[in-house]
C-alpha cells in the first residue's frame, strides 16, 4: 500500500471523490442536526448514552458473561476469538462443518477488519455482500470509504459499469434500474445461501439477543433464510438491557443518517424454535477481541470502546471531507479510524502516522453521540508515537530545538532577531516547502511585539 502522503495526494487529485464526499457528508450532517433538534434535549440524551456505554464497557466481563450465557440458553453457541486469525478459523470451521458453498453477508465492519471475505474465498466458499453499498465495493474490489455509506465515492455511471460487467448485459444509469438489477441477483443468492453472516449493532446481555439496524431489509433475509446464522461482533458491542436499546435506537440512526428510526430493526434471540416459521436452525456468535481488551483499564483510551459506529465524526471532520475514507488506508476511517486503527494493530509503527491526519479542531468530539474525546486521544497517540521513537529524525530534532528555544526568553528574543534578519535578506525562500505554494507569508511588521512592549511598557 502507498504511504499516507501518497494516498492523500491521490485522493486530492480526484475531483469527483471530493465533491461527492462533501455533498453526502453535508447532507448527513444537516440531517443529524434536524433530527437531534426534533428529539429535543440532545445534550441530555448524549450524556445518558455516554453513561450507558461507559458503564457497559467498565463492566464488560460481567456483561459478556451474561450475554454468552443467555445466547446459549436460547440455543445458540458462543465462541470468543482472541484475534482475527481465531475468528476467521472459527467461521471456516463452521462453514466446513455445514459443507457450505455460499455465504450471504449483511454489513459488518468487524468482518472487514479481519478480512473475512478474502479468507473465505481462499477456502473455496463464495461470500456475497448483500448491503447494496457493500456489494458495489465488493464488485469493485475495494474497501468501504465510510462506516455507514461504503460506496460514497462511486458515481451511478461507475456502478452501472460494474453491474454490466457482472451481469454481461447493458443497463441504464437510472437508480431504479440499478437497484432492480442488484435485487434480482441478491434475492437468488439469499435463497441459495448455506450460511447468513451478519455483524451486530448491539448485543443485549439480559436476553442474549443480537440486534441489527439496516435500511434495506437485507439483514432480515441474511438472518432469516439460510440454515445457519453466524454473527461476528466486536466484544464491546453490548448493552445491559432492552431499556438501553431504546436509547440507542434513538441515538444511532439520528447521528448516522438523520433518521428518526432505522428502517428495519432486527432482533435475533437464539435459533428458530419449534413452531416458528422462519429463522436459522443454528446460531453461532463469534465475539472478537482483536486488540480491544488492551484498551480496557487504560485511562486514555478505554472510552474508545464506547463507540457505536455511527459515522458522525467522519461527517464533520474537515480532513475526511477532503480525502474520503481510502486515504486512511484501513477499514476504519475518519477521526474514529485515526484512533482505533493504530490501537488495534500490533505493529504500531505502521499506523501511528494516521493520528497526524487531523487538524485537532475538536469537531468530532462535539458530534459524537456518546461523547468520546477523540481529539485528546489523537494527541495522546501522537505523544506515544514520539515516545516510541516512531517519528522522523528531522521532526524529533525540530521539536527538541523548539523546546530548548521556547523555554528561554533570551533565546526567543534571539530567534526573533535572527528571523527578521534572514527575512530582510530574502530568506522567505526558506519557508517550509509547500507552505508558501498556495499562500503568501505575511509581511514583516516594523517592530517586533517585544520592541513595542519595551517602548510602551505594555500600554499599546
Ligand atoms: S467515535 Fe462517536 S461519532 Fe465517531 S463513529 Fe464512534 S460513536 Fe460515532
Amino acid at each position: 500500500m502507498p504511504e499516507l502522503k501518497e494516498r492523500v495526494h491521490e485522493a486530492l487529485q480526484d475531483d469527483f471523490l471530493r465533491k461527492s464526499v462533501k455533498f453526502t457528508v453535508d447532507r448527513l450532517k444537516a440531517g443529524k442536526q434536524k433530527a437531534s433538534e426534533k428529539l429535543g434535549q440532545w445534550e441530555t440524551w448524549r450524556e445518558r448514552a455516554r453513561q450507558v456505554r461507559a458503564h457497559t464497557v467498565a463492566n464488560l466481563d460481567h456483561y459478556l458473561g451474561r450475554f454468552s450465557a443467555n445466547v446459549e440458553k436460547a440455543g445458540g453457541k458462543v465462541f470468543f476469538a482472541a484475534d482475527a486469525a481465531e475468528a476467521v478459523a472459527e467461521v471456516q470451521r463452521i462453514a466446513l462443518a455445514q459443507d457450505a458453498r455460499l455465504v450471504v453477508k449483511s454489513k459488518s465492519m468487524v468482518s472487514e477488519e479481519i478480512h473475512l471475505n478474502r479468507h473465505l474465498q481462499a477456502a473455496g466458499v463464495e461470500c456475497v455482500e448483500t448491503d447494496l453499498g457493500e456489494w458495489i465495493i465488493q464488485l469493485a474490489g475495494q474497501t468501504p470509504s465510510h462506516i455507514i455509506l461504503p460506496a460514497i465515492h462511486k458515481t451511478r455511471g461507475q456502478i452501472r459499469k460494474l453491474f454490466e460487467a457482472h451481469g454481461g448485459q447493458p443497463l441504464s444509469d437510472e437508480t431504479p434500474v440499478l437497484a432492480g438489477y442488484a435485487r434480482k441477483v441478491l434475492r437468488r443468492k439469499f435463497r441459495q445461501a448455506d450460511i447468513g453472516l451478519s455483524g451486530c449493532n448491539f448485543g443485549i446481555a439480559e436476553t442474549g439477543s443480537v440486534v441489527l439496524f439496516t435500511n434495506e431489509g437485507n439483514g432480515r433475509l441474511v438472518t432469516g433464510l439460510p440454515r445457519t446464522h453466524v454473527v461476528v461482533m466486536g466484544m464491546e458491542r453490548l448493552l445491559p438491557s432492552f431499556a438501553d436499546l431504546e436509547l440507542m435506537a434513538n441515538m444511532l440512526p439520528r447521528s448516522a443518517t438523520g433518521q428518526k428510526l432505522t428502517t428495519y430493526m432486527t432482533v435475533v434471540t437464539g435459533p428458530r424454535k419449534q413452531g416458528e416459521l422462519d429463522g436459522p436452525e443454528n446460531l453461532h456468535v463469534i465475539v472478537v477481541d482483536n486488540g480491544r481488551s488492551a484498551q480496557l483499564g487504560d485511562p486514555e483510551f478505554q472510552d474508545l470502546l464506547n463507540c457505536i459506529r455511527c459515522g458522525a465524526c467522519l461527517n464533520v471532520c474537515p480532513v475526511y471531507r477532503q480525502v474520503g475514507g481510502h486515504a486512511y488506508g484501513s477499514t476504519y476511517s475518519g477521526p474514529i479510524g485515526a484512533v482505533l486503527t493504530p490501537l488495534l494493530q500490533p505493529d504500531k509503527s505502521k499506523w501511528g502516522e494516521v493520528a497526524n491526519a487531523s487538524s485537532l479542531c475538536g469537531a468530532c468530539d462535539e458530534a459524537c453521540p456518546v461523547k468520546i474525546p477523540l481529539e485528546s486521544m489523537l494527541v495522546h497517540l501522537r505523544r506515544k508515537n514520539a515516545e516510541g521513537g516512531r517519528t522522523p529524525l528531522t521532526e524529533r530534532l525540530a521539536f527538541k530545538a523548539f523546546g530548548r528555544t521556547f523555554s528561554s526568553p533570551q533565546r526567543i528574543r534571539l530567534l526573533a532577531k535572527m528571523i527578521r534578519l534572514v527575512r530582510r535578506w530574502g530568506g522567505d525562500h526558506f519557508a517550509p516547502r509547500g507552505w508558501t505554494k498556495a499562500r503568501n507569508l505575511p509581511g514583516q511588521p516594523e517592530k517586533t511585539f517585544r520592541e513595542m512592549w519595551d517602548e510602551t511598557g505594555g500600554r499599546f
